[in-house]
């Protein structure tokens, strides 16, 4: 496909984990010449931070203060908090949990989403989350809503070795109810709960490979390109 993007081209890819978010959307902006922005990566460093600090994960105040303030850069794949690479220390059980409690408070949102928006002023944009097409980017040209059965959703999150929980480290139960309480929190929760956009286009990508998902996403990305013109 011929690159082709405004300067103001904004893709939101939001769903739940394990639903390929972030292969999908790193394989979407390559095509599209766009930069991606992965927000969870956000959630997942200012809870790193924290628990870096020590500071107490219930301490909402002291959170979105750290969520604000904190130096975060997302360069390609690498995270770097406050000069520490945390590219790899961010994707463990313990800062899956303490990501979506982050995640929760209103203070933390608050200050990503205004970091998050920020980034559209650079140009085009694939930017993959959860609440990246209802609240991020409610005018977001085109939204797309990954989603996989929960089975399928925990065996890749499970033979994920970016994320290390791969090998046999974790048990599949295991790395499945650690999943099941993560989407329940970020589902239920008050502020920006995981939920589809009335207009976002969803795309099931149960049993179906990676390049077969990014094909069916860029031919949505391309009629809709086209339809505007
Ligand atoms: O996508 P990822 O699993 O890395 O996200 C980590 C956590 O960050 C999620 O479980 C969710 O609680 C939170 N998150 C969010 N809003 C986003 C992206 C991630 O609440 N836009």
């Amino acid at each position: 496909m011929t690159p082709r993007t405004s300067g103001e081209l904004v893709i939101a890819i939001d769903g739940p984990s394990g639903a390929g978010k972030g292969s999908v959307s790193r394989a979407i902006a390559r095509a599209l010449g766009c930069r991606y922005v992965d927000t969870g990566a956000m959630y997942r460093a200012v809870a790193w931070m924290a628990v870096h600090d020590g500071l107490p994960l219930d301490d909402e105040v002291a959170l979105g203060a750290l969520a604000a303030r904190v130096e975060l850069t997302l360069k390609d794949q690498t995270v770097t908090v406050e000069g520490h690479d945390v590219t790899g220390a961010i994707r463990t059980a313990e800062i899956d949990a303490a990501a979506a409690r982050v995640a929760r408070m209103p203070g933390v949102r608050d200050a990503l989403v205004g970091r998050q928006r920020a980034y559209a002023a650079a140009g085009g944009l694939v930017m993959e989350g959860r609440d990246i097409g209802t609240t991020v980017f409610p005018a977001a040209d085109i939204k797309i809503y990954l989603d996989a059965s929960p089975d399928e959703r925990a065996s890749r999150r499970a033979s994920d070795a970016a994320h290390g929980m791969g090998g046999e480290a974790a048990a599949l139960s295991e790395v499945a109810s650690a999943l099941a309480a993560r989407d329940q929190s970020d589902r239920t929760r008050p502020s920006s709960p995981l939920v589809m956009a009335d207009d976002a286009v969803l795309v099931d990508t149960t049993g179906i490979a990676l390049d077969g998902v990014v094909e069916r996403v860029l031919s949505i990305v391309r009629e809709r390109l086209d339809a505007r013109g």
